[in-house]
């Protein structure tokens, strides 16, 4: 089996605990965590133990429905404490997952990749989810705060691809002979100016995901209608009815389920982050959001008046009265290339774990 981040070992003569974590480079604690049901300090020959070594979350490449699938696979095995399950599906059937860490009573939920070719936003939270696990797991900090203590005082949901078709089109893993991608095609060929499939926004029947929410979304439809995104589209179009589109339909019903004390959606680009909502400022929304922009560097901003309904932030900060970011991560054309990866996630790791905190 070719793993990253773990194999499986079947212990022999000699071998001790001390010896095998100095052999592969790994920690006691991390072995201990991924096999529960052992005791590691009296190991018999023959069996068969779980070596975490490095990493699982492999920042070189986008991900996609299939390799997200594969590593929260294997970031159960290795961090049995994280609760993973699927929200919903998407238009096409793929799973929308999300991930618990913590058991506190504090309620904390991030997002990434609503937009298709936003999708490093993806790796951003799948890199905290096992930068966090295994500070917990070896007792170290994140971003200078105790993984155990925030761990023991926050519960927090990430939902790392809210939009799996929408990506699975963007990094190609979508043939084009499925008829879904040539549904996109058609659809892309009435908006020749945005390059196909690098433009991708959208869901894959071409719905706007973050323009869904019953937030003023008729406002957002007049705009966005009269900018000519009056049917489906790469970008922009808000779909014929509020939470018409599954993938938004399910994030929806999911917030409704919990009590969230503060949202994040993760988008690029720009290097800013939006934190109101017409005029409602949710306690506290602005000091966090200042901070926020103090630690990652991001500017602290209105929402162009264009952009400025039916998202979900939009109607986060309607419906609760409480802190709801959009936080547009990083520079450049999207989608953003990977290589920028480490640039970006040193921006916003203070962020992620401020979000927990304050
Ligand atoms: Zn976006």
């Amino acid at each position: 089996m070719n793993n990253k981040g773990f194999f499986y070992y079947e212990i022999k003569q000699g071998d001790t605990i001390y010896k095998l974590t100095k052999e592969f480079e790994t920690s006691v604690d991390r072995i201990i965590c991924a096999n529960p049901n052992i005791n590691i300090y009296n190991l018999k020959i023959g069996n068969k133990i779980i070596i975490p070594v490095g990493n699982i979350v492999d920042n070189s490449e986008y991900y996609n429905s299939e390799k997200i699938k594969n590593d929260l696979n294997n970031l159960l095995i290795i961090y049995p404490f994280l609760e993973i399950k699927s929200i919903g599906k998407s238009e096409l059937g793929k799973e929308i997952y999300c991930i618990k860490i913590g058991n506190g009573n504090k309620k904390i939920f991030y997002n990434g990749s609503f937009h298709a070719n936003e999708l490093i936003t993806t790796n951003i939270l799948m890199q905290y989810i096992e930068q966090y696990s295994r500070a917990f797991v070896e007792n170290k900090k994140i971003y200078n705060y105790n993984a155990k203590e925030l761990f023991y005082d926050t519960s927090l949901y990430i939902i790392p691809l809210v939009n799996p078709d929408g990506v699975d089109l963007v990094t190609g893993s979508l043939l084009d002979v499925d008829s879904a991608y040539q549904n996109a095609k058609n659809i892309a060929d009435n908006f020749p100016n945005i390059p196909f499939p690098q433009g991708w926004k959208a869901n894959i029947n071409g719905v706007d995901l973050n323009l869904q929410f019953p937030a003023e979304w008729e406002k957002a439809k007049e705009i966005k209608y009269a900018q000519g995104f009056d049917k489906p589209a790469p970008r922009d179009f808000v779909g014929y009815g509020p939470l018409t589109a599954k993938e938004s339909k399910a994030i929806y019903e999911f917030t409704l389920k919990h009590n969230f004390s503060l949202v994040i959606s993760y988008h690029t680009q720009g290097q800013v982050i939006y934190w109101d909502f017409q005029n409602i400022n949710p306690p506290n929304g602005k000091q966090i959001g200042e901070r926020f922009s103090e630690v990652s560097g991001y500017k602290f901003a209105d929402v162009p008046y264009n952009s400025s309904f039916a998202g979900y932030k939009d109607w986060f900060i309607l419906k609760y009265n409480k802190p709801g970011y959009t936080i547009e991560a990083g520079l450049g054309n999207n989608p953003i290339p990977i290589e920028q990866f480490y640039k970006i996630y040193e921006e916003n790791i203070g962020i992620l774990t401020l979000g927990l905190v304050l």
